[in-house]
C-alpha cells in the first residue's frame, strides 16, 4: 500500500492552518531534543515564528540509551507544549514510545513520531493504524529501507494513510559521527514509495558544526523536508546537546535550506 506501484500520486498530508507535508513544499520543523520548560518553549516557538516555521519538534518522553539520564517530562509537559504551540498557530510533533501513550497523547499532538529504536515495535505500529493522526516513522537504528517500509505498511494497513518516513542516520562501522546519515535513502525512498520523505541530520550525523551541510545535502537530495534540534542554550540542553544549533545557526540554516529548495 505504501508503493508507488499502489499509488502513484504523492501522498500530501494536511495538518490545518495551512500547514503541509509532502510534495510541492519545503517541510521544516526544528526545536529541542527534549521539552524542558515553559521559558524554553516559549523562545523557541518565538523562533519558529520570526522564521516563518509552522511545526516544532520536542520530546516528552525520550529513549535514553542510560536510565539516569533525563527523561522527559510526560504528560504534564506535553499538555503545555500543546496549550503554547496552539495559540501561537504552531503543529507540534513528539515522540510516541509505547501502546498505552497513543490514546492519552493523541488529543495533545499534531504528528505522532515513532523512535529509531521503535521503528519495529509492531504494537505501537499497530495501534498508530487506528488514529487519524500522522505518523513520522523514523528508520531504525541498524533498519534497512525495506525494513522502514514494512514497519510503515503496518500503520497503513490498520487504515492510517497519514505517514511520513523519517532518514536519520544508521549504525555502521564509522564512529568518526554519532551515526551515518544515508542520504542513499531519500532518491531510493522516493522512488519506491509516494510518502513523504524528511531528512534528521541531527541524529544522522550528531556534531552541531556539520548539522546545516547535511541538512542542505539532505533537501538537494529529494527530500520533502528537514527535522533538526535547536535550543536557545544548546550548551545547556537537557538532551542531544552536541548536535542541537543555537538560534542563529538555525536561522542562517531555514534561510538557506528555503534558497537550496528553490534552486531544485
Ligand atoms: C529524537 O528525535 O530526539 C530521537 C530520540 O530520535 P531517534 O529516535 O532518531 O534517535
Ligand atoms: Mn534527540
Amino acid at each position: 500500500l505504501v508503493s508507488r506501484k499502489w499509488r502513484v500520486r504523492p501522498t500530501v498530508l494536511d495538518l490545518g492552518d495551512g500547514v503541509r507535508i509532502g510534495e510541492g513544499s519545503l517541510t521544516l520543523a526544528a526545536g529541542p531534543c527534549s521539552i524542558e520548560s515553559e521559558p524554553q518553549m516559549e523562545l523557541m516557538m518565538q523562533h519558529l515564528i520570526d522564521n516563518d516555521v509552522r511545526i516544532m519538534r520536542g520530546g516528552v518522553f525520550k529513549p535514553r540509551s542510560s536510565p539516569y539520564s533525563f527523561r522527559g517530562l510526560g504528560m504534564d509537559g506535553l499538555k503545555l507544549f500543546h496549550q503554547m504551540a496552539r495559540t501561537r498557530g504552531i503543529k507540534i510533533i513528539t515522540e510516541v514510545m509505547q501502546v498505552s501513550q497513543v490514546e492519552e497523547m493523541h488529543d495533545y499532538v499534531d504528528v505522532f513520531q515513532v523512535g529509531a529504536r521503535n521503528t519495529q515495535n509492531f504494537n505501537l505500529l499497530d495501534a498508530l493504524g487506528g488514529v487519524d493522526k500522522p505518523v513520522m516513522i523514523k528508520r531504525g537504528i541498524s533498519g534497512t529501507l525495506e525494513e522502514l517500509l514494512s514497519s510503515a505498511e503496518y500503520v497503513f494497513s490498520g487504515g492510517n494513510e497519514k505517514l511520513i518516513l523519517c532518514e536519520r542516520g544508521i549504525r555502521t562501522f564509522e564512529t568518526a559521527s554519532r551515526n551515518t546519515l544515508d542520504l542513499n535513502a531519500v532518491p531510493i525512498l522516493k522512488e519506491k514509495t509516494h510518502l513523504p520523505v524528511i531528512v534528521d541530520p541531527s541524529h544522522g550525523i550528531g556534531i552541531r558544526e556539520y548539522v546545516p551541510t547535511m541538512a542542505l545535502a539532505g533537501v538537494m537530495a529529494g527530500a520533502d523536508g528537514i527535522i533538526y534540534e535547536a535550543h536557545e542554550k544548546p550548551e545547556e540542553a537537557a538532551s542531544d546537546g552536541a548536535q542541537t544549533l543555537n538560534f542563529e545557526e538555525s536561522g542562517r540554516l531555514i534561510r538557506n535550506l528555503r534558497k537550496v529548495y528553490a534552486l531544485r
